[in-house]
């Protein structure tokens, strides 16, 4: 390899010096043993090698050729690994299967397959295809090493060997021709120099071409070129043994080509990259050697996409993990019904988090596969968090609740309050709190809603409200029957006392005077009930509206009941505590009384009447009310049987008396 320009002798000393001075840990893992086995100690291995999150950022070379012709020795000088090799003594196969390991000063991983030449293991040229198949479909680079000699030997060992390349490439690739490509570098070992290098690889590259035009090519690509899937690199090693120091300089130079990308042949172009993250490499790796093992079609696009499902899947399911465990400390405090501050923040912050870490990892892998797999880590957390939403939602609710329940009992102790802003501003305070805090948890890119929960607080308010409510009217009407009897009683007993013909139509006239004045009352109250079930809360009126029928007719109901209640008392007391003076004179007066109380006369207000129904709301319960029946307190045989009864008892009265005043005269 000669120096291009720019490189001189003292950079390639430079390079050299500096990638010497790397003296990272580089042990070498068998990634396919000689049971054909795939390793599960890569990503330990990829851990060590300090390529575990390198992303795309690494590089996969693998070595070819025949056994024994210097390939381990090669990696080992090129790149500072430890691949084992043949001694001179014992001349026997050292490299089992595939060893891997990482580049001294580099991101690059080199595979030594193990070299075949049919001596050793003749019997099985099925694993030179097997290790081919699986060198092309993880490796950007294909070192083809072999000995100057073998040049022009077309039906050489190598030449198999490149056969076995090419057809395992198409087979590979057939669904995508031209997309990826690998990168052969051709090194020639033992490079005396008589034939210039230019010749030898001109001779390689027809007998390429020659390999080429005989493969039997897949259906649609019977016109492919090699140069779609391939490009080539022709470099030469002088000989290790005889001229070490030489040797050893041309490795130097060649080396440049891995570590230094600005050099005209650095051999890892991107486009060779085959787009497997570090992460994932074991996963890919080992599922393509289980299909290569199985004998099963093995296409590239089709492993990128289950490698990235797996992945993706392994990669969320970490960060899920993390996420949740975030929440733990929350779980109790909200059964118990706590409401957590800052959770809306928290659960977005945490979410957020975990898409990142998933993002970072897994957005390297197939695009779709990834954008799915996104979706559902995001679906995933939101379900998780939704709990704890919906447990905030809950407690949010009580204390909105409470807070309603609160506000509206500590307004209606206020002098002169209005049971209607009472309500109205106890529901704010419960709606202010409640939508606050059911805003503040609720999170973008979800589908809750916190209108249920909402719904239910408002039933809650409209539960506390009519109970509220139905005090309110309780009270009204107190304050009405206060009113009423303010009002009702003084004229009345005034007017019973002085009882005369006509009094009937006087009570009535009281009652009517009383009746406006109530209804004034309840027209206002109502007006503030009805005003509250116009903003919507529901109930009072109907409430009121029963009320104010009922409320009507109570008073006169309950002061005509007094009423008559009074005038038959009257004749009870007297006949049976009044003394005999008192007596002569209610004896004279009640039957007097008799038939002006014996019979309610509504003779002047014909148009007066209580209904039954009236009875009924008045009562509670279902009555059979005759109203004219009503009017008569006491039948006429019963004011007859009264009468006599009083004349017999007054006349025994009248008569005691009289004989005791004449006893005490006598005295
Ligand atoms: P591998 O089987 O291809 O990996 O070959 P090894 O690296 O194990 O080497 C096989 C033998 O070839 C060893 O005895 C090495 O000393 C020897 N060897 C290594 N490099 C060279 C070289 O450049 N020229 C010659 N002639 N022999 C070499
Ligand atoms: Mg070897």
């Amino acid at each position: 390899a000669t120096v291009p320009n720019g490189y001189s002798h003292d950079v390639v000393e430079t390079f050299k010096a500096k990638w010497e001075q790397d003296t990272t840990d580089l042990p070498r893992l068998q990634v396919i043993d000689e049971e054909k086995k795939f390793t599960e100690e890569m990503p330990d291995y990829m851990k060590t090698w300090g390529l575990g999150e390198a992303g795309f950022n690494y590089n996969v070379v693998a070595v070819f050729g025949s056994q024994s012709t210097g390939k381990s020795t090669l990696l080992n000088r090129l790149f500072g690994t430890s691949f084992d090799i043949m001694s001179e003594v014992q001349r026997k196969q050292t490299t089992k299967g595939i060893w891997m390991s990482r580049g001294r000063g580099m991101h690059v991983l080199i595979m030594d397959v193990e070299g075949t030449d049919g001596r050793e293991r003749g019997e099985d040229q099925d694993f030179e295809r097997k290790s081919a198949l699986f060198s092309i479909a993880t490796s950007e680079v294909i070192i083809l090493n072999l000995w100057e000699h073998q040049v022009g030997l077309y039906q050489g060992a190598n030449m198999g060997l490149l056969k076995t390349v090419f057809e395992v490439n198409l087979q590979l690739f057939q669904a995508h021709k031209g997309n990826e490509k690998t990168l052969l570098l051709f090194v020639i070992r033992d490079f005396v120099g008589a034939t210039p290098l230019v010749n030898l690889s001109n001779t390689l590259q027809a007998d390429l071409d020659k390999i080429w035009v005989g493969l039997s090519k897949p259906e649609g690509l019977e016109d492919c070129k090699i140069t779609d899937y391939f490009d080539f690199m022709y470099t030469a090693l002088p000989h290790k043994i005889l001229v070490p120091e030489k040797f050893d300089d041309e490795v130097s130079k060649l080396r440049l080509r891995f570590i230094d990308p600005q050099h005209p042949n650095f051999v890892f172009q991107p486009h060779y990259h085959k787009r497997v993250p570090a992460d994932g490499l074991h996963i890919y790796a080992g599922g393509i050697w289980d299909k290569i093992q199985s004998n099963k079609d093995l296409d590239l696009p089709t492993q990128q996409e289950l490698l990235a499902q797996y992945r993706c899947d392994e990669i969320a399911n970490v960060a899920l993990a993390a996420f949740t465990a975030k929440f733990i400390q929350y779980k109790r405090p909200i059964e118990s019904g706590s409401v957590i501050e800052n959770l809306g923040p928290e659960m977005l912050e945490a979410r957020n988090v975990a898409i990142k870490a998933f993002d970072k990892d897994a957005s390297r892998y197939h695009a779709e596969v990834y954008k799915r797999k996104r979706l559902e880590l995001l679906a995933k957390a939101n379900t998780f968090l939704q709990t704890y939403y919906l447990g905030q939602l809950k407690n949010l609710h009580k204390k909105a609740s409470g807070l309603f329940k609160d506000t509206l009992t500590q307004n209606i102790k206020s002098p002169n309050y209005d049971f209607l802003t009472a309500v109205q501003s106890a529901r704010m305070a419960g709606d202010e709190y409640f939508l606050a805090g059911a805003k503040a948890i609720l999170l973008p890119e979800t589908d809750w809603t916190y209108e249920d929960e909402h719904a239910q607080l408002e039933a809650d308010y409209e539960e506390v409200a009519s109970k509220a409510r139905a005090d309110e009217v309780r009270k009204m009407e107190k304050s009405l029957e206060k009113m009423v009897q303010l009002e009702v009683n003084e004229p009345l007993s005034l007017l019973l006392n002085n009882a005369n013909p006509g009094a009937w139509h006087k009570v009535v006239l009281i009652f009517h005077k009383a009746m406006d004045k109530g209804k004034e009352t309840l027209i206002k109250q109502a007006k503030t009930a009805e005003e509250e079930n116009r903003r919507g809360d529901g109930g009072f009126k109907v409430v009121v509206e029963a009320k104010e029928q009922v409320k009507l007719y109570d008073p006169i109901y309950c002061v005509m009941s007094i009423c008559v209640l009074d005038a038959s008392h009257k004749f009870h007391m007297c006949h049976q505590f009044g003394n005999p003076t008192h007596c002569l004179f209610s004896h004279n007066q009640a039957l007097k009384l008799l038939p002006l109380f014996g019979n309610i006369d509504l003779s002047e207000d014909t148009d007066f009447v209580i209904s039954s129904d009236d009875v009924c709301i008045l009562f509670s319960l279902s009555y059979d009310f005759d109203f004219e029946a009503s009017l008569t307190i006491l039948s006429e045989s019963k004011q007859a049987d009264l009468t006599q009864r009083f004349k017999r008892e007054s006349d025994a009265f009248y008569l005691e008396a009289k004989r005791s005043t004449v006893a005490t005269t006598a005295k």
